[in-house]
């Protein structure tokens, strides 16, 4: 099959079939999303050698020993954490932070840049039929907007930043949004005015910022230091949580979304003298994500900029890196 193939190097290879082992579902990847942290860790991020990817929508195409569900020609998305199912956190129910885990695209295990993937079938969702496969494809960003939920309690009308205005700043801003949040989006002027503006269109608040690092400098809106019980840092860059941690009111939460391949520097003081919780926040549960998509309440198709053919995968990490765009998806077939 054709697969993006990382080595150091991203390449598009021929490779061999993945062979599905037992328990597991052979996948036709339908589509896949890339996302920040496909950027990453062709930067080095997690170490990961092998095929990445790790959003997608795909169609079951084989399935040994699935007795439980007739998945075979089902459409699907796939939790992209493959656990061990006995160590302490997974009799935690807390599979997500397995010690020996696999995670699809990201550690130690094929991801979805590729015609086929294989996914333990308990790692399954089947998408409803209402939901086309260009929406389906956010169901694991969009999982991991709305595991900040999961963690943290917000009450109606909480003053919520979000920082950066990328793919995932702006599914986190919708979905805090959606939970009741008063949500104001903050990007920078320049490449992501459009991003802010699209943002506007949906209802959200949004400010920008003039210059990295700058708080206090704004473009067309006040903003105040420690003036947001909640920051959510979306910015996929070691800045961010400088930022996040100036606009953070005392006794209120940083929520740290990024995940980049550099080390954050940040001032500890400020942290404690304001009692700030500094919140780190990854995966989240796939079920909610698939409850939110139908509802109108979160805009996803409006934030693809080109979907590209599997085959000309390396043009669109070209395009990725070369405009201001949002998601950008590899088709396969
Ligand atoms: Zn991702
Ligand atoms: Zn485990």
């Amino acid at each position: 099959m054709k697969a993006l193939h990382f080595d150091g190097q991203l390449s598009l290879r021929d490779v061999p079939n993945p062979q599905p082992a037992s328990g597991e579902a052979l996948i036709r990847v339908r589509l896949a999303g890339i996302c920040g942290t496909d950027r990453q860790i062709l930067k080095g991020y997690s170490g990961f050698r092998g095929i990445p990817g790790h959003e997608f929508v795909g169609e079951v195409l084989k399935c040994d020993d699935c007795d439980d569900k007739p998945w075979i020609g089902r459409r699907v998305v796939g939790e992209i954490n493959v656990t061990c199912g006995h160590c302490d956190w997974c009799r935690r129910g807390l599979g997500r932070h397995c010690v020996s885990r696999t995670v699809m695209g990201i550690i130690g295990r094929p991801g979805a840049f590729a015609e086929f993937v294989t996914l333990p079938v308990a790692n399954l969702h089947e998408v409803p039929g209402e939901v086309p496969d260009e929406e389906a494809v956010f169901v694991e960003p969009l999982a991991a907007a709305a595991e900040i939920l999961e963690q943290m309690p917000l009450a109606p009308g909480t003053r919520v930043a979000v920082l950066g205005a990328g793919r995932l700043g702006l599914l986190v801003a919708q979905v805090l949004r959606h939970a009741g949040a008063q949500v104001t989006v903050i990007g920078r002027t320049g490449r992501s005015d459009w991003k802010l503006k699209l943002a506007q269109s949906w209802g959200l608040n949004t400010v920008r910022l003039e210059t990295a690092g700058e708080v206090g400098a704004h473009g067309d809106a006040p903003l105040q230091p420690r003036s947001f019980a909640v920051v959510v840092e979306a910015t996929s860059s070691p800045q961010g949580l400088e930022e996040a941690l100036q606009l953070v009111e005392p006794r209120g939460t940083v929520v740290m979304k990024s995940t980049f391949h550099e080390v954050a520097h940040f001032d500890t003081a400020n942290l404690v003298v304001n009692e700030i919780t500094l919140l780190g926040s990854r995966c989240g549960n796939f079920a909610t994500a698939l409850d939110l998509l139908p509802r109108d309440a979160i805009h996803v198709e409006e934030m693809i900029s080109r979907v590209f053919p599997l085959a000309e995968g390396l043009e669109a990490f070209n395009y990725l890196e070369s405009a201001s765009c949002l998601k950008v998806l590899l088709r396969n077939g």
